[in-house]
């Protein structure tokens, strides 16, 4: 019987498979659709630390920019460096020196991905990179930088190089059901093209559906409880701006990334509650409004006309609280604990940290196998080379994450306790002078 049998070709299921097969585990992945092609396509393309999750959760971000760094050593051919530049008005939601602080206070967590120290931009630079945007109140800004990744390519190239160390790939398959035998899981029951039906057995089986876990597990009699929140962009076939940009929205209770790619750009995404199933997620004339209006608010002639939209939800654990302090962690649950040993599914997290959720899935399977091996995708790149050595970084606390998880406004006290103690230091220090828009070329390679 082959050791692992995974469900799901999304980014976070084509890398369980790739760690699983360079551990040397005989592993089979089920995708339906094609690699990558639901939620992963859906994303905003950025390998990122979370900026905005320095806000309410410093550990997410901590987790993210650290593994993002080892995506940027093995994936580097499908990734990008991004340069967004954050325009602020008079009367913005957050002043400069709240925006500058924020970036001073990610730069530890940049480092970790190998991105740059931020600039501070006068008003002048502003304009002069972005012709077109709205003068009037402008103060200044700030840039940083993330990296656009090929997201489609990133699942596919995973599922690639665990077929060249000898796992299987159907694409074309769905998980209909669970076989169960004697409290333990054992395998699935499968449907393929033009209505195929297979048992197919193994000792792990890894639910790796993305916000499709919950109806996995039910097949079990279980529940894994999601807050789902749908996402949608704009995606134009052009290129329309020159640098990535991260822009206040109309309801200025939210951002929106403009991102530039190779021949088009990325507007979004909204961020709203999403009651039914993911296959109910869709884009709503509301949502293109919005993203419209907000693009509209900086750029007057921001062509309406798109190319088409881009929708998913976003696989969110369930937890109390508002949707502003929703944590992006995951977690790896084993519902060996719950009287269906066998069966292991990655929930929540991001595009960003799927290596470290792949790596702590394998982590339990092998450790359910009996088979210990040491996890690899860190250090051997997606075309089978040794990765660049990185440097050492500390990881975040498992035990203050646990204790965070359970306490989201300390977790959000955390977070602002390392905020105000940035800014009373920026306040004290003064302030830096601010770049001409070649210093910001010269900076970021352009
Ligand atoms: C709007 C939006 C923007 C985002 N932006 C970013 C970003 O910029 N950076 C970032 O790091 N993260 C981002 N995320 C989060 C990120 O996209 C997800 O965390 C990640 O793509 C999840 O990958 P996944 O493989 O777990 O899920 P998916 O990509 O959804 O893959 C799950 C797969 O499981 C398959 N499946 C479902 N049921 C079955 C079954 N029964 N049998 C077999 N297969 C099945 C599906 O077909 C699907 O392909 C964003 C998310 C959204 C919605």
């Amino acid at each position: 019987m082959r050791d692992l049998l995974v469900i799901g070709g999304g980014v976070t299921g084509a890398g369980v498979l790739r760690d699983a097969a360079l551990r040397g585990l005989s592993a089979l992945l089920l995708e339906p659709g094609k690699p990558g092609g639901a939620t992963t396509a859906s994303s905003t393309h950025l390998i990122h630390g979370g900026i905005r999750y320095l806000l309410y959760d410093r550990l997410t971000t901590h987790a993210t920019a650290w593994d993002a760094g080892n995506i940027v050593k093995t994936a580097a051919p499908l990734l990008k460096r991004l340069p967004i530049v954050w325009p602020v008005y008079r009367g913005a939601s957050h002043p400069l020196s709240t925006v500058e602080t924020l970036v001073t206070c990610y730069e530890p967590f940049q480092r970790m991905k190998e991105g740059l120290p931020h600039l501070r931009l006068s008003a002048a630079a502003v304009t002069e990179l972005l012709p077109a945007i709205k003068t009037e109140g402008l103060v200044g800004g700030v840039s940083f930088d993330e990296w656009w990744v090929d997201a489609e390519g990133l699942a596919e190239a995973n599922l690639k190089a665990a077929e060249a160390l000898g796992a299987e790939v159907r694409l074309g398959w769905r998980a209909v059901g669970l076989v169960q035998e004697g409290g333990r899981v054992v395998g699935v029951q499968a449907v393929g093209p033009e209505g195929r039906r297979e048992e197919l057995r193994a000792k792990v089986v890894v639910n790796a559906a993305g916000p499709w876990v919950d109806e996995v597990v039910r097949h079990a009699g279980l529940n894994i409880p999601l807050r789902l929140r749908k996402g949608t962009h704009l995606v134009y076939d052009k290129p329309l701006v020159p640098v990535g940009l991260l822009l206040e929205a109309v309801d200025r209770g939210r951002y929106v990334f403009v991102v530039p790619f190779a021949g088009g750009t990325l507007v979004g995404p909204t961020d709203l509650d999403s009651p039914g199933g993911p296959d109910d997620v869709r884009t709503t004339p509301e949502e293109i409004e919005y993203l419209r209006a907000s693009v509209r608010r900086y750029f007057k002639d921001f062509p309406l006309e798109y190319s088409r939209t881009i929708v998913g939800a976003r696989p969110i654990l369930g937890q109390s609280g508002s949707e502003k302090l929703l944590s992006r962690e995951y977690e790896i649950f084993d519902h060996g604990r719950q009287g269906a040993e066998g069966l292991v599914t990655a929930g929540g997290g991001k595009m960003s940290d799927f290596r470290l959720m792949a790596k702590d899935t394998v982590d339990l399977a092998c450790e359910k196998l009996g088979k210990p091996a040491d996890c690899r995708t860190h250090s051997v790149t997606l075309a089978g080379a040794p990765a660049a050595p990185r440097p050492e970084f500390p990881r975040p606390s498992r035990s203050l994450k646990l204790f965070l998880r359970r306490h989201p406004r300390l977790r959000e006290l955390h977070a602002l306790s390392y905020l105000g103690a940035a800014l009373v230091r920026r306040l004290a220090a003064g302030g830096e002078p601010p770049s001409d828009a070649a210093a910001f070329r010269k900076h970021y390679g352009l």
